[in-house]
């Protein structure tokens, strides 16, 4: 897994050694699935590359479910995310107390983000893009913009100390078209296992996949595989999610490959090294 030569930690001029340092990548979605959803091939491939990857959720996801209370969705959905951070190999996957559709860009908020992404100080962030049709995924990605600029600001937040080093920041893949599609800055394209691990994090966020989305999406029941086939439930993720997205990335960016994971530069972060992008793509 990770090889300590890739490993210490040292930043110096805004460049990253990777000699003496390991990257680290943080993920911050709005719900305990997004980071998931959009970054899991590449998040495992980083982690057995020697990255050290946190995935954070800003809510505690409690309101996607059909028969179950607020309490005990949000228990089962932490439960999932430990399940799939183990499949990941993530160093850790916070789930922040917010409540589901209903987390907003307070200050409290921006206050709190600011200790989790100083303490990581990651190299790289990935979140949302700021249009989007979820208000919660509107709002993280919002805090995260407004995070950045922060950062480096000591006498914000100042119990936490400014880190030396400032992230690179990156958009999650979306289809929307307005105001504009995104631009494919940094495609990632998913070998046989990186979608392995990518399906068998997604398997288990059983109470979205196999029971709040097939739900909301109108999938028939009988549809839906039994929790003890794994074969049939990566099979299930694939036809409804990732094989319209990965059919739609390929023609709307002219793709050669099958399976992707895309993201877009924001212009608040830092400018990312060539080597950066290439540890990123897979490609050290
Ligand atoms: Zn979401």
């Amino acid at each position: 897994m990770a090889s300590e030569n890739a490993s210490a930690d040292h930043f110096s001029r805004g460049q990253w050694e990777p000699a003496v340092e390991r990257f680290r990548v943080m993920v911050v979605g709005a719900h305990p699935d997004d980071p998931d959803f959009h970054f899991g091939g590449t998040a495992s491939r980083l982690a057995a590359h020697g990255a050290r990857v946190v995935f954070v959720s800003l809510t505690n996801g409690d309101k996607g479910h059909f028969s179950m209370s607020s309490a005990e969705l949000a228990a089962r959905r932490l439960a999932e995310t430990r399940a799939a951070a183990k499949v990941y190999g993530l160093e850790d996957y916070v789930v922040m107390d917010n409540r589901d559709c209903e987390l907003a860009p307070t200050l409290e908020n921006r206050l709190a983000l600011t200790g989790l992404v100083r303490k990581f100080a990651p190299h790289a962030v990935f979140t949302h893009r700021p249009n989007d049709y979820h208000a919660d995924h509107r709002a993280t990605s919002q805090l995260v913009m407004d995070v950045t600029y922060l950062l480096g600001v000591p006498l914000w937040c100042p119990d936490v100390p400014v880190p030396k080093t400032k992230p690179s920041v990156w958009y999650l893949r979306d289809a929307f078209e307005n105001p504009r599609r995104m631009r494919p800055d940094l495609v990632v394209e998913l070998s046989p296992s990186d979608r392995e691990n990518l399906f068998g994090g997604l398997v288990c966020h059983r109470s979205q996949f196999f029971e709040w989305l097939p739900f909301d999406m109108g999938i028939p029941a009988d549809e839906i595989p039994p929790a003890d086939d794994a074969v049939r439930a990566r099979e299930f993720i694939w036809r409804h999610w990732f094989r319209p997205r990965w059919s739609m990335d390929a023609g709307r960016f002219a793709l050669a490959g099958e399976a992707f994971e895309i993201f877009e530069l924001s212009e608040y972060g830092r400018e990312p090294t060539p080597e950066e992008i290439r540890f990123l793509k897979g490609e050290r």
